[in-house]
C-alpha cells in the first residue's frame, strides 16, 4: 500500500477517508523496522512527535477542515538539521547526545504544512563526504544495489526515498550532497538558489556554500516541498526577500509556448575525459529528448570549470575550520575527561571528530593562516568570482544548462574510502552551482548495463527554480511516456 505513494496520493487518501495519517505513519515505521537494517538510512526515529502530528491531521480530517498541502505526508530529515527535543548528531560522535532546543526553519515549515516527521537521516559527518561512509555511526547502502554507496553526504535522505521509507526528505548540499546521492539512488534532488531556503537550524559546514533542499520520487513533489520551505526567514540574514512562485502551478506551462523556444545550454567542459561512456550516452539522449520537446540546444562555454574542485576545497575547508571551532567540549556535545582546560579542548575534539573532519579542519586552518591566506583563500575567492561570471555569461544566451550530475554511477562501498582525492572528484560537476549560488536539480535519466541509475543535472539562473523544475518535469513526463 505505501509503495510508490506520492505526496498527492497521501493527502487525497486522507481527505477521502481511505486512510489516516496515524495509520500511514505506523505503516512507515513498520517498513523502517523491517527494511532499514539493510539500508541504514535512519539514525533516530521520533515516533512520539510523528504520531502527535498525525493525530492533529486526523482530527482536522475528522472535522472536515481543509487539509494543508502536505497533510499526513511521512517525511524524514537529514541529521544536520536541528529538531526540537529530537537528537541531532550531524553524523558525528561529538554530537552523539545533542538534543536541540529548537527546530530548523525548513523542518518547522514542513510540519506547519502538515508533514509528519518520522525521524533523522544518516549522513557523512558534518556533511563532509560523497559516499556516506564518513558517518560516525554506520554506512548507508544504496537500495538499488546494496554493495554500493548511496552517494553523500545526504546518503540517508536519498536512500530513504529510493527505498520508500519516507515519501520525501530534506538534505543539504554544500558541493553536491543533494544532487549526487539523488543521481546514485535514482530519485529527484534539488539544490535551490543560495538564499532561497533559510539555513536557520542547519548545522553549518561552509556557510557561503550550504543549502537546504528536497528529495522525492518526482519533480512535482520536489516542487511542492520547495514551495513549502522557500522564502525569507528573519532568522537567517542571507535568506532572500524574493517572492516564492507557485512552483507546482508553473510546472504545467508548456516548454514550447507561442514565444521563443527555451534554450538549453550544453558546455563541453562537463563532457570531458573521466566521464563514464554510459553516463555520457544517457545524458546526451536526455538532451536530445529536450530538443524533441521543443527546446533549442545551444553550445555554451564555462571556461573556468577545471578550477572548481580546488576552489571548492579551499573555500569549504576554510569555512569549516571556522564553523567547527564551536565544538570545544564546553558548549555542545562530547566532553573528554582532562586535567586542565587546553587538554580538555584537545581531547574532546580529538575524540569527537572523525578523520575526514580533522583533515578538513587542518586544510582550512592552513589555507587561512598568515602567509598562506593570499596564496590560497584569497586566490580561491577570486576564482570563485570567475566561475560565477562564467555562468552569468552563459545565462545571457540560455535559460537552462544541462550536464551529467556525476561522472559515474554509484561506486562500491569501500572503493574510495582510502583515497580522499578520488572521493573529491565525485563532485566535479556539482560544486560549481554551490560556488555560483545558482539552483541545480538532478533527475533520473537512465540506467547503465548493471541497472545503476544515472542522473541528468540542470542548472538555471539565480531564483529561477520555476524554469528549472518546469524543464525537469517535462523531461520526466516524456521519459515516462517513452
Ligand atoms: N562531497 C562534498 C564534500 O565532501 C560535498 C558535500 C556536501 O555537499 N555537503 O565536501
Amino acid at each position: 500500500m505505501v509503495s510508490a505513494l506520492t505526496i498527492d496520493d497521501v493527502r487525497n487518501a486522507i481527505e477521502a477517508g481511505q486512510t489516516t495519517a496515524a495509520a500511514l505513519a505506523r505503516e512507515f515505521y513498520r517498513r523502517i523496522r523491517q527494511e532499514d537494517s539493510e539500508i541504514g538510512a535512519f539514525l533516530t526515529l521520533c515516533e512520539e512527535r510523528a504520531l502527535a502530528q498525525a493525530g492533529r491531521i486526523d482530527q482536522m480530517a475528522a472535522e472536515g477542515k481543509p487539509l494543508p498541502p502536505l497533510a499526513g505526508v511521512p517525511v524524514a530529515i537529514k541529521d544536520v538539521m536541528v529538531t526540537s527535543g529530537v537528537r541531532t548528531t550531524a553524523g558525528s560522535k561529538i554530537l552523539e547526545n545533542f538534543i536541540p532546543p529548537y527546530d530548523c526553519t525548513a523542518v518547522a515549515r514542513l510540519e506547519a504544512a502538515g508533514a509528519v516527521i518520522l525521524g533523522k537521516l544518516n549522513c557523512d559527518e558534518f556533511a563532509m563526504g560523497s559516499s556516506n561512509e564518513n558517518s560516525a555511526y554506520h554506512a548507508v547502502h544504496n537500495p538499488r544495489d546494496k554493495s554500493r554507496v548511496p552517494g553523500g553526504s545526504s546518503g540517508g535522505s536519498a536512500a530513504a526515498v529510493a527505498a520508500e521509507l519516507a515519501v520525501a526528505t530534506l538534505g543539504s548540499d554544500t558541493g553536491g550532497s543533494i544532487r549526487q546521492p539523488a543521481s546514485f539512488c535514482g530519485v529527484v534532488g534539488l539544490k535551490p538558489t543560495y538564499g532561497r531556503v533559510s539555513r536557520y537550524g542547519l548545522i553549518a559546514f561552509a556557510s557561503s556554500l550550504d543549502h537546504v533542499g528536497p528529495f522525492a520520487k518526482t519533480v512535482k513533489e520536489v516542487a511542492l516541498v520547495l514551495r513549502t520551505i522557500a522564502g525569507r526567514d528573519p532568522m537567517d540574514a542571507t535568506s532572500a526577500e524574493v517572492p516564492v512562485p507557485d512552483y507546482v502551478a508553473e510546472l504545467e506551462k508548456p516548454l514550447k509556448g507561442s514565444g521563443e523556444a527555451l534554450k538549453i545550454g550544453v558546455a563541453k567542459e562537463y563532457f570531458g575525459s573521466g566521464l563514464d561512456p554510459e553516463v555520457r550516452a544517457a545524458v546526451e539522449a536526455a538532451i536530445q529528448k529536450l530538443a524533441e520537446l521543443g527546446c533549442e540546444v545551444v553550445p555554451v562555454s564555462l571556461p573556468h570549470t577545471e578550477y572548481a574542485i580546488p576552489t571548492y576545497y579551499i573555500v569549504a575547508t576554510a569555512e569549516a575550520s571556522s564553523n567547527l571551532a564551536r565544538y570545544d567540549g564546553v558548549r555542545y556535545g562530547f566532553r573528554a575527561k582532562a586535567s586542565n582546560l587546553s587538554e580538555m579542548y584537545r581531547l574532546s575534539r580529538d575524540g569527537g571528530f572523525g578523520m575526514e573532519v580533522k583533515r578538513r579542519i587542518m586544510l582550512g586552518t592552513y589555507a587561512l593562516s598568515a602567509g598562506y591566506y593570499d596564496a590560497y583563500y584569497l586566490k580561491a575567492q577570486k576564482v570563485r568570482t570567475l566561475l560565477t561570471r562564467d555562468f552569468d555569461e552563459a545565462f545571457k544566451k540560455v535559460d537552462v544548462i544541462a550536464t551529467p550530475t556525476c561522472p559515474t554511477p554509484a561506486f562500491r562501498l569501500g572503493e574510495k574510502v582510502n583515497d580522499p582525492l578520488a572521493m573529491y572528484l565525485a563532485d566535479i560537476y556539482t560544486v560549481t552551482a554551490n560556488l555560483a549560488g545558482i539552483p541545480g536539480i538532478s533527475v533520473p535519466c537512465g540506467e547503465n548495463h548493471e541497472k545503476l541509475p544515472i542522473g541528468l543535472q540542470l542548472f538555471a539562473r539565480h531564483f529561477d527554480e520555476a524554469t528549472l523544475l518546469r524543464v525537469a518535469h517535462a523531461y520526466e513526463q516524456a521519459r515516462k511516456a517513452a
